[in-house]
């Protein structure tokens, strides 16, 4: 959606992965501009928004996530913005162009947050040639990274003309004389802006299911067993709704990413058909990227570790994407945690101008294997100077991070 923004996307409808015609053509029927408004779980049928009812057998909740806003005034004025699915997309993309053609210039953009999707609407809304601050309560962007990472971001961030502001949190927002001027009043200032977007996280949409009295987990999640079942056995639940299994944590966790909804919806489904299938879990594998830097991590860092009593170790080490003598001073940095007690790898995150999201990969499938460092200081990787050295950062620091046990 965010290339859709950056104009990297100019077609809207290449982001529908399939359209209520091919789901027909299927046999699946969709009712779109419908929403479920209740779900009689006794006479198994649930009630439409347009007043009729729909008899089911067995049910699947696929309701997502909603988007965190807070409660201040103005949070409803024209030119305030969440980004949450196309059509969000499509209200900002619209506005951007239309004000931009206009006599009303869209020249100042304000992002809420410093997530993943924030940092993705940075790079969007400087390509459409828009001044854009950040605006976030802490110190540091993308807060699950370790700081030398974040560090390395933000400088990405003010390489780009991004301003990164810290320790300020909305508290109004008030619309100022010629349109479309907004004013953002901070705890700490005001600010003036054109549009604001708001990109502060989600949480788990749970409204229907908490109607007919399901179970939710502690992450506020519905509660799942493997084969995705609520706690009615004729009641499935699938992506950002409900809760997944953390291999590494050992517990039931809410990740709210895409490819983890493909796969819960796959393994519903087939259970549903008579196909018995279980969903093995996630190690926490996640990616983005931000003008031209990758940003990637899997498993746990040391803080989480400490939580679910392990004893961490890490090391950083900074590469290069490619061989040394042909990277051009473009970096890579790999950090690595391992349990000092067993020596098994815990989790990774990697930063650079190319080559992080290949190194984390690689280490998300060793995580889901429960190798420990001894096997990943020697496991077999291609070599060639377009994508490194002989002696891959994997395998330097696993080497390194053996030397701490
Ligand atoms: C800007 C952005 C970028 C992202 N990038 C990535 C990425 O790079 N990688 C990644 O893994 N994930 C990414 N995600 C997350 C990913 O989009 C979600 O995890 C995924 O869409 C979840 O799928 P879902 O089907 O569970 O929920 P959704 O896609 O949110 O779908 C839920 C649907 O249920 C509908 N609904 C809710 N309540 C009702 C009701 N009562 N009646 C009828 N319908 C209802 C909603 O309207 C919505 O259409 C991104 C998210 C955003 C916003």
């Amino acid at each position: 959606m965010t290339y859709y923004i950056g104009d990297v996307i100019k077609d809207e409808k290449l982001l529908i992965a399939r359209t209520p015609e091919e789901f027909e053509k299927t046999g699946v029927t969709v009712k779109t501009r419908t929403g479920v408004e209740e779900i009689d779980p006794n006479k198994g049928k649930v009630r439409l928004n347009n007043g009729s009812n729909l008899p089911y057998d067995t049910l699947v909740l696929a309701t997502g996530s909603n988007v965190f806003l807070p409660d201040i005034p103005g949070i409803h004025e024209e030119g305030v913005f969440k980004l949450k699915d196309l059509r969000d997309g499509i209200d900002i993309k619209t506005y951007i162009k239309e004000k931009q053609c206009g006599s009303d210039k869209c020249r100042k953009a304000i992002i809420l947050g410093a997530g993943f999707i924030a940092m993705e609407m940075c790079e969007a809304l400087r390509n459409l040639g828009l001044e854009t601050s950040v605006v976030y309560r802490g110190e540091l962007p993308i807060r699950r990274w370790d700081a030398e990472f974040s560090k390395l971001l933000l400088g990405k961030l003010t390489e780009n003309n991004v301003e990164f502001i810290t320790h300020r949190m909305p508290v109004a927002i008030e619309k100022k004389g010629k349109k479309p001027g907004l004013c953002l009043i901070t705890n700490d200032g005001e600010m003036d802006a054109d549009i604001i977007i708001f990109a502060l996280g989600v949480k788990s949409n749970t409204a229907l299911a908490e109607q007919i009295g399901l179970k939710i987990g502690n992450t506020g999640a519905v509660m799942v067993d493997y084969s995705q079942r609520t706690s009615r056995e004729e009641i499935y639940a699938v992506g950002d709704c409900c809760g997944v299994y953390h291999r590494i944590k050992q517990q039931w966790v809410h990740m709210p990413l895409g490819d983890i909804a493909n796969k819960q919806g796959r393994v519903a489904g087939a259970n549903i058909g008579g196909h018995a299938m279980t969903f093995p879990g996630i190690v926490g594998a996640q990616s983005f990227k931000v003008f031209d830097l990758e940003v990637a991590k899997t498993g746990i860092d040391e803080w989480e570790a400490e939580q679910f009593g392990f004893h961490p170790v890490s090391t950083i080490i900074w590469g290069t994407p490619s061989a040394r003598s042909m990277s051009k001073g473009k970096k890579l940095g790999l950090k690595m945690v391992a349990n000092k007690s067993t020596g098994k790898l815990l989790g990774a995150q990697a930063v650079g101008e190319g080559g992080a999201v290949t190194k984390i990969n690689t280490l998300s499938a060793c995580l889901w294997s429960g190798m420990n460092l001894d096997e990943i200081g020697y496991i077999d990787l291609a070599y060639s100077p377009s994508f490194g050295g002989a002696w891959d950062p994997i395998q330097i620091a696993a080497q390194m991070l053996r030397k701490m046990l």
